[in-house]
């Protein structure tokens, strides 16, 4: 079994060296009165919060458990979809298909009292249930809903639009009326945001030298929610170009993951003046709204009103360079690597 590991703690943008791929074999034996889950990994989720975790300093971690160090040399947990080979788990089976916290390896052993459930796919593939089905389209279901708490007709911004959580808060929010533009890194991005997604309008950043000029280019009427996932400078601009009353939600600052000094400085008399609340959020903290945001969004994909942008590499030795790319924007939609067929 192989599985990838950080060989120190990881301070700035990740490269290649920083990981190493361990290779150990596993017993299918598990020891007499054992509760563990010995699953084949199948999907696992590539994820920006990752990188957080590696680093020396962590001052997320003490709020919440998915915020947990990773130290250099252990296995790394991340969430996925994996199927079951020997369980002393009376909640599974062999061959029963789960989905929850699994490891960036070839296989995982599944203590008691992990995130694991059985996974019903619904008739869909395995991997939507990583990315449009699993924690990435309940990001963006609960970011987009619970925290931004839209009217119909309102303007909203999404920032990293092309991204894993980003596509779908831009769908989310065109199904319920409102007015869509996004932000992403490339000509080939934009285009997929208007031509595939539906976004009323996009833009790609990089192109721009005065963000909030083309905030204000985009939105001569102001903007009624900001949907951030990149923090910084793009904060502060849509923040300058917010309506009274505005909401931000501040899903993720994937721009000062790699960058310590990389802060988002708004102008705080914006905020006083406009009343603009701005909510940071945890996924984690909104698993109540699971059941309904499975069903909205398996209606959805049904009716072919929502569309799924995934993008999957494959075998245990791509896991670091697909971690890396996030960075960089090398993905486009939800990132994932493939690990076994069945
Ligand atoms: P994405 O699929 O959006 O991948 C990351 C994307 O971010 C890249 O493709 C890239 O696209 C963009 N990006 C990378 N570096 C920069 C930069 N310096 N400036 C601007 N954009 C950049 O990842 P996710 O959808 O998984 O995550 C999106 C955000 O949501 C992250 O901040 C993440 O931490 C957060 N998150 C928060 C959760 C929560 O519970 N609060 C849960 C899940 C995710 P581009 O080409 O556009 O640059």
């Amino acid at each position: 079994s192989r599985y990838v590991v950080t060989k120190a703690h990881i301070d700035g943008a990740p490269k290649e060296s920083d990981f190493e791929l361990k290779s150990e074999s596993i017993s299918l034996l598990l020891d007499s009165g054992s509760n563990d889950v010995i699953v084949k990994n199948l999907f696992v989720s590539i994820d920006p919060y990752q990188l957080n975790r590696m680093k020396s300093q962590s001052s997320s971690q003490i709020y919440s458990t998915l915020a947990a160090a990773i130290n250099p040399g252990e296995a790394i947990d991340a969430y996925g979809v994996a199927k079951v080979l020997v369980s002393g788990n009376p909640e599974f089976q062999k061959d029963d298909l789960v989905v929850g916290f699994i490891t960036w390896g070839d296989y995982s052993v599944i203590k008691p009292g992990a995130m694991l459930r059985k996974l019903d796919p619904m008739g869909f593939p395995l991997s939507h249930h990583v990315g449009i089905l699993g924690f990435s389209g309940l990001t963006a279901y609960v970011g987009f809903f619970e925290v931004c708490k839209p009217k119909k007709g309102e303007k909203v911004f999404v920032s990293a639009a092309s991204g894993s959580v980003g596509n779908l808060v831009g769908q989310y929010a065109k199904l319920f009326g409102c007015y869509v533009v996004g932000s992403a890194g490339s000509t080939e991005k934009v285009q997929i945001l208007k031509e595939k997604l539906g976004f009323d309008d996009a833009f790609n950043y990089k192109e721009e030298s005065d963000l909030k000029a083309t905030l204000r280019r985009y939105f001569p009427d102001g903007i009624d929610i900001y949907f951030d996932n990149v923090g910084a400078e793009m904060q502060e601009a849509a923040i300058a170009n917010m309506n009274v009353f505005g909401r931000v939600a501040v899903c993720g600052v994937i721009s000062e993951y790699t960058d310590s000094g990389r802060k988002a400085t708004p102008d705080m008399i914006d905020i006083v003046y406009r009343r603009i609340k701005i909510q940071g959020f945890l996924v984690t903290d909104f698993l109540n709204v699971y059941a309904d945001f499975i069903s909205t969004t398996c209606d959805h994909l049904r009716a072919g009103k929502m569309h799924t942008l995934e993008d999957i590499s494959t075998g245990v030795e791509s896991i670091p360079s697909s971690l890396i790319g996030l960075f960089s924007g090398h993905n486009i939609g939800k990132k994932m690597v493939q690990l076994a067929y069945s």
